[in-house]
């Protein structure tokens, strides 16, 4: 028996400022469901060191995934042909307790795995990848990683803290959840509090891809060096918006300039296409800041773009 597969409710069906507050309209489902992916919103800022908001942006990128329509023009992915695909909700966290949030979020994420459905995460501050990485670990051993940002996110401790917004790379490389050898940083820039901050990560093995190599070029030559050096293991995507520039998404709350731009965080999408992705995020939209949407919006573009490399995903 072929399991049936759900469709974002059309714009001719329903108005598209009308209809279900889902992830592009989407049916909600539990967990049980039977899900291949499984949109996932954590509303969780509690790990953030500068402008909050991030734990709005669940919300405010279903809402701004009201246009999105099924199929992708560029690439022809056709994901909802193929897969059963739709938004599993929030994860209930603790907004006043940040280590019990963290339990939470990881606990949530191994029934999500044990269900079989890959998760595509609305954050949510950066803090939220590394209970996901841990619950990853435990079903697929060490990932590989793509790693869309301007911060490495690699601090030993902020403010004295082990776990908050910039320091979830360290601990994931610390507990053996990150394949060095297969993790990519791209966008990486500013200013840092000393000036070999971003060489951790090289030293642990990582490809560091700062923005000014990314300037004035087409991203797709890097991406087929990233798709050979990842293989064929299994690959998690975690995208922060702040990797792309302020001028296309100021609605964040550690906002750095000289960014990506929106077709390149494309192609580094794109580029994905092929390998054995496990899942993915967009962190770090901060709608108090985002006054035009825009910067939800490219987020939840961004996740439509990550759906539509997952294996399975055939084009059309
Ligand atoms: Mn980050
Ligand atoms: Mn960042």
């Amino acid at each position: 028996m072929t399991k049936e597969l759900f469709q974002p409710l059309s714009g001719n069906a329903m108005p598209r400022f009308g209809g279900p507050a889902t992830f592009m309209r989407l049916p909600a489902c539990d967990l049980d469901a039977g899900l291949d992916v499984a949109f996932i919103g954590v509303p969780f800022d509690i790990g953030t060191s500068n402008r909050p908001g991030a734990r709005l942006a669940p919300r405010q990128m279903r809402d701004e995934s009201r246009m999105l329509r099924p199929y992708n023009m560029a690439t022809r992915a056709a994901p909802f042909d193929c897969l059963r695909i739709a938004d599993a909700g929030d994860v209930a966290i603790n907004t006043f307790n940040l280590a019990k949030s963290i339990d939470i979020i990881e606990r949530h994420y191994d029934r999500v795995l044990a269900s079989g459905a890959t998760p595509l995460t609305m954050g949510g501050d950066h803090t939220i990848v590394l209970p996901i990485l841990r619950a990853l670990h435990r079903r697929h051993g060490p990932v590989g990683l793509v790693h869309v940002d301007a911060h490495a996110d690699i601090n030993d401790e902020m403010f004295g803290e082990k776990i908050a917004h910039g320091t979830p790379f360290r601990r994931a490389v610390e507990e053996g959840l990150l394949d060095c050898k297969r993790v990519v940083q791209i966008g990486l820039r500013g200013t840092g509090y000393a000036a070999d901050d971003f060489d951790w990560s090289r030293q642990q093995g990582f490809r560091v891809v700062q923005a000014e190599e990314c300037w004035y070029r087409s991203l797709a030559p890097l991406m087929q060096e990233v798709a050979a050096q990842l293989g064929a293991g299994p690959v998690y995507i975690s995208f922060d918006i702040d990797g792309l520039d302020p001028a296309f998404a100021p609605g964040t709350g550690t906002v750095e300039i000289g960014g990506l731009t929106v077709p390149q965080g494309l192609e580094i999408i794109r580029g994905c296409r092929g390998l054995d992705i496990v899942g993915g995020d967009l962190v770090e939209v901060s709608p108090p800041y985002d006054v035009t949407g825009n910067t939800a919006l490219l987020g939840a573009n961004l996740l439509f773009e990550m759906l539509c490399v997952l294996p399975g995903v055939k084009a059309r």
